[in-house]
């Protein structure tokens, strides 16, 4: 039988098999790099930890039931999984990309990915006719946040399946914000998922990791095979910890997004607060489609405020809340992402996507709601 996502977060798909020695809860940490032979071409089915490791093959596992993939490979870093991607790419190849992405996914594009002799560009795929008129003949891929960072861009993934079946590109979707809890990009049509582990699958701000999910067997053994080449592997201990992680991700993203509501609702009536950009505000302009194609709206907040002073007293006064790079642990962080996430990101771009000295996004975490209000407002004042 298949789980509901909040036995799935505990248990994975596979109740029934519980086969831990002794009978242990929680999965061993095996701490090994290699694995002995029972004898001449025979094998535990774990040879050298680089492939594959009891540990992280639980974690993996788990993940494949969450996004209701193929397979998934456990990587050191979320950046370390989208390079794992980018191996599928001849050279000549050109990838559409959403307008405002991670800005590490930017960087690595922009370096890495034009030295291997990639193309990439930049749209507004919530536009769905601007992802069709900048298709070109040597497109290969769609690359979709959805919602996007930092201006919490809404995109269609049933429009891009469209275009990407009529086209006969490859859809990959970076679910990190909203989780598997919240949206399925695999259920969907795409063809990849990937994840920095490091933010809510994690969910404590202790650890690095990202995930590549597949949707067909054709995809799992490319990506199996690039894994166990370029060696991008994510530790047994890290897998260990994420694994923990997963468990409580049902209800930590539940709270975090209640808090995330008021919050929103809170910024949106304060005088020094010009936008407020969250997916869960009904007026927000990707709400219908994200209600159509996901669970929730995530923790995710970026807001305008009036001046460049008022960005900086907010930053440097806060005390619940922690000005702090990365996003979706318990802890809530606050970034100015002008000279942090988007830092590497051209400044005409940039101000074209609004990102400027005002703008500042807010990763909302488990604490008491009041508090966290009250801490935004002393900062204000
Ligand atoms: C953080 C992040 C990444 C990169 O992940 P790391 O684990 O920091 O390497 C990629 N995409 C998104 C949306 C992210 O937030």
């Amino acid at each position: 039988m298949s789980y509901r996502l909040e036995t799935k977060c505990i248990h994975g798909d596979k109740c029934e098999e519980r086969k831990h020695s002794f009978g242990a809860v929680s999965v061993p940490i095996y701490q090994t790099a290699t694995f002995a032979h029972p004898g001449i071409g025979r094998s535990t089915g774990y040879d050298y930890s680089r492939e594959s490791n009891p540990t992280r093959e639980e974690l993996e596992n788990f993940v494949t039931a969450l996004e209701c993939s193929c397979d998934t490979v456990a990587c050191s870093t979320g950046m370390a999984a989208l390079s794992l991607c980018l191996e599928l790419f001849e050279r000549g190849s050109h990838i559409l990309c959403t307008d405002d992405l991670y800005g590490g996914s930017v960087r690595i594009f922009e370096t890495v990915g034009k030295n291997k002799g990639l193309e990439f560009d930049y749209v507004d795929t919530s536009r769905r006719e601007l992802v069709e008129k900048s298709i070109r003949e040597n497109t290969k891929a769609l690359y979709i946040e959805t919602p996007s960072n930092p201006t919490m861009k809404v995109t269609d993934l049933k429009a891009m399946k469209e275009i990407a079946l009529k086209y006969g590109l490859m859809l990959i979707v970076d679910n990190t914000f909203l989780t598997p809890y919240f949206q399925n990009p695999i259920v969907l049509g795409a063809d990849i998922v990937i994840h920095s582990g490091t933010k809510f699958l994690g969910g404590h701000n202790d650890t690095l990791a990202g995930f590549v999910c597949t949707a067909n067997e054709e995809l799992k053994n490319k990506i199996r095979f690039l894994y166990k080449t370029v060696g991008c592997c994510l530790s047994p201990f890290d897998s260990f910890l994420l694994l923990r992680g997963i468990k409580t991700l049902g209800v930590r993203v539940e709270k975090q997004q209640s808090n995330a509501i008021k919050i929103a609702n809170w910024l949106k009536e304060h005088k020094k607060v010009k936008n407020v950009y969250y997916v869960g505000l009904k007026d927000h302009k990707g709400y219908d489609v994200n209600l159509k194609q996901a669970r929730g709206f995530g923790s995710m907040i970026s807001f305008e405020v009036d001046s460049e002073e008022t960005a900086i007293k907010i930053l440097e006064n806060v005390k619940v809340i922690s000005y702090a790079e990365s996003l979706g642990g318990v802890e809530s962080l606050i970034t100015y992402p002008m000279l942090q996430t988007h830092g590497d990101v051209p400044e005409s771009i940039r101000e074209e996507l609004g990102i400027n000295n005002r703008f500042l996004r807010l990763s909302v975490g488990i604490e008491n709601t009041e508090d966290l209000i009250a801490d935004i407002e002393n900062a204000l004042n």
